[in-house]
């Protein structure tokens, strides 16, 4: 039996309220292990590690990797011309929407081990799973879209919460998703289907359903805590990217009254401002933050945006048509049958000439330093609607160096203090707080376990970076990285690569409300039942369950 000892690095595991202590790991069979009761009787391989810092792998809790719509961005970067193309397609630099094998090559060679693709329809589940077995090195899963399904309004109409639940669970279990997701509650349906017109208020049915994107978010919400999933409901609210949109974030915060629930991408929901307007964008941020820290059973991730290329890849069509609209560019739109929608829009964040991307950049920021618990923060991109998450580095930079944000801010249009106030903001984060951000809360907000930090019994998925005097430079480049207990990164170079395993929450369902779902299904669609089903053995992952 073989032994790793991680000797004498300096270790951030918040989970463990260990902030810069130095200490040795033990590492065997890819966990977090006690040291061994004899040393002189182990066969131990040593890692000297003084003088680094160490946290656990990296968790990115929201971002887009897989599926229908990632590939469709992909096409988009093939069809680029002139400059954009060479920088996307050279070989040297990192493409906004890279391919399943650069996209866990760039994510571990970054430090981070895991990551959850927030938006699969049922209906693709299995593209998502092939492209998951051909992404290497991180430990994967996705969350599943329910926020405009058929079936689900048609009950909440009917007033069957049960059948809501059920069918939740049996989903969850037939396309191996870890959670429930919502974007646009029945704006989406609204849309496609309906009057080409997405819902601008929360108490305005869908036409032909008659029920509101406030009873959508709660049944649904209540339903994820009536199974017990181990992440709450994730929520991708109406009116995203509209000025104005902040009350529209804090209405749905309400309708939860007292459920669980994650908001992603908060930034984009977070904007004061005029609707009709494109050009008023203002912070909104104040109010939300009060409104999360006063309940704890809410958390958000940030979506912050950075300089340079993006892409949009959004289950909110009606918002993509709106952005095609104001920016003039090319787009992609689809209908999964009863399912979602999708759209997308390549793009790019200019905050030093446009004031409307510089308050974008800005809340963002505000977002991650205004939060008075940092457990309640996760960090992400919404990779790659705000910019692609080899970003990252940057951002934590800006949250530890209170001097770089003012150089940043000092390059952008000038009235941006009018729009956000960031520059007003002291606040500098340390690395416990960063190492809050991108492990420890992301993973303890999925449920994940044995993910995001250090304990014994962990998976030893940790990442090793030496101090730096340019915090980009020391997060872009880890001293060494392991997944699994194995050794995938050292000094910048990949070694061995693993496929990494997904992850599933373990819960149990009853599936004797759904009875006659086939029928539902066969009366209105032609979906078959089996689409759906992936069945055990036909899973091209290793299951890992989540306790
Ligand atoms: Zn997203």
């Amino acid at each position: 039996m073989i032994w790793q000892c991680l000797r004498g690095g300096t270790v951030y595991d918040p989970s463990h309220g260990i902030d810069g202590l130095v200490q040795d790991l033990w590492v065997r069979d890819g966990k977090i292990v006690a040291a061994p009761a004899d040393e002189s009787q182990a066969k131990i391989v040593n890692h000297d590690l003084s003088g680094q810092i160490v946290m656990p792998g990296g968790v990115d809790m929201h971002c887009h990797i897989a599926g229908p719509k990632v590939n469709r961005a992909r096409g988009f970067l093939a069809g680029m011309k002139g400059e954009r193309r060479k920088q996307t397609a050279s070989a040297d630099a990192a493409p906004v929407v890279p391919n399943c094998i650069a996209t866990g090559q760039l994510f571990a060679g970054l430090g981070y081990t895991t990551a959850i693709d927030a938006a699969i329809p049922g209906l693709s589940a299995r593209l998502a799973h092939h492209e998951f077995s051909l992404t290497p090195f991180l430990d994967k899963a996705f969350l599943t879209l329910f926020g405009n399904n058929h079936y689900v309004l048609d009950k909440i109409r009917t007033g069957e919460q049960e059948a809501v639940r059920d069918y939740c669970g049996w989903m969850l279990h037939s396309v191996h998703a870890l959670g429930v997701k919502i974007v646009n509650p029945g704006g989406v349906e609204n849309w496609k289907q309906i009057s080409r017109k997405t819902l601008r208020e929360l108490d305005e049915p869908v036409s032909e359903f008659g029920v509101s994107p406030r009873q959508i978010v709660h049944s649904l919400a209540a339903a994820v805590d009536e199974l017990q999933l181990p992440h709450a409901v994730h929520i991708h609210c109406n009116n995203l990217g509209f000025p104005g949109n902040w009350e529209t974030t804090l209405h749905t915060m309400q309708s939860l009254e007292g459920h669980r629930g994650h908001f992603a991408h908060v930034q984009f929901n977070s904007y004061a401002g005029d609707p009709n307007d494109p050009s008023s964008f203002a912070s909104g941020v104040e109010n939300l933050v009060e409104y999360v820290t006063t309940h704890p059973e809410i958390t958000v991730d940030v979506g912050h945006v950075c300089p340079g290329e993006a892409m949009t890849i959004t289950g909110d069509a009606p918002f993509a048509q709106h952005l095609q609209r104001l920016t003039g560019s090319r787009w992609y739109t689809s209908d999964t049958e009863q399912e979602a929608s999708c759209g997308i829009i390549p793009g790019e964040f200019k905050p030093y000439r446009n004031l409307v991307h510089a308050t974008q950049w800005a809340i963002g920021l505000e977002w991650y330093l205004r939060m008075p618990n940092p457990w309640q923060v996760a960090m992400s991109s919404d990779h790659p609607n705000g910019g692609a998450f080899v970003k990252y580095p940057e951002i934590i930079h800006l949250l530890m160096d209170r001097n770089f944000r003012q150089e940043m801010i000092s390059r952008m249009p000038e009235s941006l203090g009018e729009r956000c106030p960031l520059n007003d903001l002291d606040r500098e984060y340390t690395l416990n707080e960063i190492a809050i951000i991108t492990r420890a809360a992301p993973a303890k907000i999925l449920g994940l376990s044995s993910k995001g930090h250090l304990g014994i019994g962990a998976d030893a998925d940790i990442t090793i970076y030496s101090q730096q005097e340019n915090i980009t430079e020391m997060f872009q480049r880890p001293n060494a990285v392991f997944k699994a207990g194995e050794l995938i990164v050292k000094q910048g170079e990949l070694l061995q690569k693993q496929t990494g395993q997904l992850l599933r929450p373990t819960f149990e369902y009853d599936a004797t409300s759904l009875k006659n779902l086939q029928q539902w299904f066969n009366e209105n669609y032609s979906i078959r039942f089996g689409n759906y089903h992936i069945g055990e053995e036909e899973s091209p992952c290793n299951v890992q369950s989540v306790s």
